[in-house]
C-alpha cells in the first residue's frame, strides 16, 4: 500500500513528533548540544561491509544531519547488496528455505526503539522497524504481522530468495542433514553453529545525539520462528544518548541470554573504556563455560571506540569507523582492538 493511501495518514504520530522536532530545532540552530564527539561526528559499522556503510552515512553526518538518517542509509545499504549472504534479501534461509529478517533501531535522545523479528517478504528491515519506532507506541513486532503491518506503511511485498539463495538451499536440502539448531545449545563443548552475521551501525552526530541500529538474516538453518538477539534491545544493540553504544554480532542464541549490549554500555557509564567493556561483556558469557563464536564493538559518546571477541579464529572479524580525521577498518583480534 502506498503510505499516501495508509489509514496511518492523518495520524498525528507521537514519536515522529519528537524526531521532527529535534530536526526541526537542529534546521534552526537552537539544538540542545549535548557534548557531541570532540572530533565531529563519528560512524562505526561492523564486518567488512563496514567501510561501504559507513561511505552511505557519512555525507549525511557531514552536513550535519541526524544520527538516525546516517544509521538507516548506513544499513539500507548492506541490506540491499545483491551478493551479501548474511545480511538481507538473497541469503541465509531457514530449515524450510524461507529466508527472514530481524532488525531493530535505537534513538538515544528519547531512548525509543522500533523492531522488527523474523520479518517476511519485505526488503530493508531496518526501515521497517523505524516506523515501528516512529508510527507506534510498540517496540517489537513480528512474524507474518510485522509483514502485514510493513504494508501498511507502503512498503513492498516481495521474494526474498535469489539464485543463490535458492542454490544454496537446494544444495543443503539434498544432503537430508537436520539443522544443527536440533542440537541444544553445548555449554562448553561441542559443534558451533553454521555461520552468520549482523550489519550494526552506531553513530553520534554533530549535535550530540546518539542512535543504534542492526540488520540480520540470523543463523543459516535456523527453525522456523526463531528471532536472534539483533531485535532484542540490550541484546543485538543498545544505546544511551548519555554514554554511547554498542553492537553485538555472532551466535544470538547464546548473546541475548546476557543482554551483553546492554552490559556493554552500563559498564562504559562506570568509566571502562569502550575495548575494556566489550571484553567484560564477552568473558562474562565466557565465564559461564559458552563455547562460542561473537563480537561485541562499543562507541563512547566522546568518540573513543573498541571492540572484543570470543571464537573466530579463521575469521575476519572487524569494524569500520569514519569521522573527521577520515575512514580506517580496525580487525579485532584474540586480544581485542
Ligand atoms: N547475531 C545474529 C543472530 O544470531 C547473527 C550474527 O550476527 O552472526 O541472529
Amino acid at each position: 500500500m502506498n503510505p499516501e493511501n495508509s489509514p496511518q495518514k492523518n495520524l498525528v504520530s507521537r514519536r515522529s513528533l519528537i524526531i521532527g522536532a529535534a530536526a526541526a530545532s537542529i534546521a534552526a540552530g537552537n539544538a540542545t548540544v549535548r557534548a557531541a564527539p570532540a572530533n565531529g561526528p563519528v560512524i562505526v559499522t561492523s564486518w567488512e561491509f563496514g567501510p561501504g556503510a559507513n561511505d552511505q552515512g557519512w555525507p549525511i553526518l557531514a552536513d550535519g544531519g541526524l544520527a538516525i538518517d546516517a544509521v538507516e542509509k548506513a544499513i539500507n545499504y548492506v541490506e540491499l547488496l545483491p551478493d551479501e549472504f548474511w545480511v538481507g534479501y538473497g541469503g541465509v534461509y531457514n530449515e524450510v528455505g524461507e529466508t527472514t529478517l530481524d532488525a531493530m533501531m535505537m534513538w538515544g535522545p528519547t531512548h525509543d526503539v522500533g523492531a522488527v523479528g523474523c520479518l517476511k517478504r519485505v526488503k530493508r528491515a531496518v526501515s521497517v522497524a523505524r516506523k515501528v519506532m516512529e508510527e507506534t507506541q510498540h517496540t517489537l513486532i513480528v512474524g507474518d504481522d510485522a509483514t502485514r503491518f510493513a504494508a501498511r506503511m507502503g512498503f513492498q511485498e516481495t521474494s526474498l530468495s535469489n539464485e543463490t539463495s535458492i542454490k544454496a538451499w537446494e544444495e543443503w536440502q539434498a544432503k537430508n542433514e537436520p539443522s544443527d539448531a536440533w542440537d541444544p545449545e553445548p555449554i562448553g563443548g561441542g559443534e558451533k553453529p553454521d555461520g552468520h552475521d549482523t550489519v550494526g551501525t552506531m553513530v553520534v552526530d554533530v549535535h550530540g545525539n546518539v542512535c543504534v541500529g542492526c540488520s540480520t538474516n540470523g543463523r543459516l538453518h535456523k527453525i522456523p520462528g526463531r528471532v536472534g538477539d539483533s531485535p532484542i534491545a540490550g541484546a543485538g544493540a543498545y544505546c544511551d544518548n548519555d554514554v554511547g553504544a554498542a553492537i553485538a554480532t555472532g551466535n544470538g542464541d547464546v548473546m541475548m541470554r546476557f543482554l551483553p549490549t546492554y552490559h556493554t554500555v552500563e559498564l562504559m557509564r562506570a568509566g571502562a573504556s569502550p575495548e575494556e567493556a566489550a571484553r567484560a561483556a564477552i568473558d562474562r558469557i565466557l565465564a559461564k563455560g559458552y563455547h562460542f563464536d561473537g563480537g561485541i564493538i562499543a562507541l563512547a559518546k566522546d568518540g573513543r571506540h573498541g571492540a572484543a571477541k570470543a571464537g573466530w579464529a579463521d575469521e575476519n572479524f572487524g569494524y569500520a569507523v569514519r569521522n573527521q580525521a577520515g575512514s580506517e577498518y580496525i580487525p579485532v583480534g584474540a586480544n581485542g582492538t
